[in-house]
């Protein structure tokens, strides 16, 4: 039985990774869960999974829980302390990181200092600290297995090959719901417009992400720390039926990737199972009705989430702290109708120019970092 515990179980990877466990019966433990505050769902869930210890975020609402659930045997904390406490609970193997937000960073470096492996669906940890996380991870001999589907792709299309040997990776992108419209059209698209995604059903923030490419550019950033590449050795494909996952490219020209339905039970599942695989339920594809599978180059020049995202990433340092936590706010405000779609750029542009960097950051300065752009855009709304 693998011993595992959840950051965010209450989130759409979250409750995905709760579905692959039920699914899998003698298969996991569920030991640790945290939520936000979506209470009434955690409930269920301790009811269903009998976890040891379960996180809230405010005092208030772990109250409440405590109270709600006093016939069963689990213990309730809160704040950052709770999220460190589920991250390090004594007996898990393996975390898995579905919290949306820079909030995952601490609670990561908990788990690795405590020896689990980490199930990695936060973006906002390698982006923001891959320089600590990688680091620390090895010394450790600590897992980071990649749930991000294209990331899981790249994974799974390097198994048993010579990693040397890599000459590029092709991270493919569906486009999102705005492929193919000019910068003009993009400044009057709406947050419905916004949140209809062709191919995946996300999390609201991811969804943005992916319509404004900010989401493409986390994943470079991302995929650089997780495979050891550079920047110039990741292209990224637009292939809008996202059949292919993604691919990665050899010194002799050999091309494997790693092709499946949209379902993020597949990554959520291979990475708990590594190096197994397990059977999975749903619909398989079916080639002679796909007809085809299409590509074209991105559009950084007009979804300018992409080229933003690759100048903080050939920057390093802070700056992709900077790129994300502008992005974070930007999309908040969208999603409250404050600002327009294109803001998120001006106001990422904004940070990015106003921001000076710090060559190595530690984790304090990271967060420093996050609460001055979140300063900074908060006076740009006055
Ligand atoms: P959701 O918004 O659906 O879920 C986020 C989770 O984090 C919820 O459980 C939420 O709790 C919890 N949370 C938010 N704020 C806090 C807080 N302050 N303290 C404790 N918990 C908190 O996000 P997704 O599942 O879509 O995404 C999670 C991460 O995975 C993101 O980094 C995303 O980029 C990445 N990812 C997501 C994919 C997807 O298909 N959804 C694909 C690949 C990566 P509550 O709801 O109870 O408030």
């Amino acid at each position: 039985m693998k011993k595992i515990a959840i950051l965010g179980s209450t989130g759409s990877i979250g409750t995905q990774t709760l579905e692959v466990v039920k699914a899998n019966p003698g298969r996991f433990e569920v030991t640790a869960l945290s939520a936000g505050h979506n209470i009434g769902l955690l409930e269920q869930q301790i009811r269903a999974f009998r976890p040891r210890i379960a996180a809230v975020w405010e005092e208030a609402d772990a109250r409440r829980l405590a109270e709600a659930v006093r016939d069963v045997p689990v213990e309730i904390c809160w704040g950052m302390d709770g999220l460190n406490a589920v991250a390090s609970e004594e007996s898990s193997q393996v975390l898995v990181t579905a919290i949306v937000g820079m909030i995952g960073i601490v609670p990561t470096i908990t788990a690795i200092r405590a020896g689990k492996d980490i199930a990695l669906a936060n973006k906002e940890t390698l982006v923001t600290a891959g320089h600590i996380i990688m680091k620390l991870a090895a010394e450790k001999g600590v897992r980071i297995l990649p749930i991000d589907s294209e990331h899981s792709a790249i994974f799974q299309s390097m198994n048993g090959e010579d990693r040397g040997a890599v000459s590029r990776i092709l991270l493919t992108a569906s486009g999102g719901p705005f492929r193919g419209k000019t910068f003009e059209e993009l400044k009057k698209v709406r947050v419905e417009d916004a949140l209809r995604h062709p191919n995946w059903n996300m999390g609201r923030k991811i969804t943005i992400d992916s319509a404004s490419m900010v989401n493409k550019g986390l994943e470079v950033i991302e995929a650089k720390w997780l495979f050891g590449v550079t920047l110039d050795q990741i292209q990224v494909v637009i292939q809008p039926q996202s059949i292919i996952h993604s691919m990665v490219e050899y010194a002799d020209g050999a091309v494997i990737a790693q092709l499946g339905t949209p379902d993020m039970k597949l990554p959520i599942q291979y990475a708990l199972t590594w190096p197994e695989r397990l059977p999975l339920a749903g619909p398989r594809l079916d080639f002679a009705a796909l007809a085809s599978i299409t590509f074209e180059a991105p559009k950084p020049e007009t979804f300018l989430g992409l080229s933003y995202a690759m100048e903080a990433g050939r920057a390093g340092g802070s700056l992709p702290t900077v790129f994300n936590a502008a992005n974070e706010r930007a999309v908040a405000l969208f999603l409250d109708k404050k600002i327009g779609f294109t803001d998120i750029y001006r106001i990422i542009r904004t940070c990015m120019d106003r921001h000076s960097l710090i060559a190595d950051p530690t984790v304090e300065e990271i967060l420093e970092t996050e609460k001055e752009v979140y300063r900074w855009i908060d006076e740009m709304q006055h």
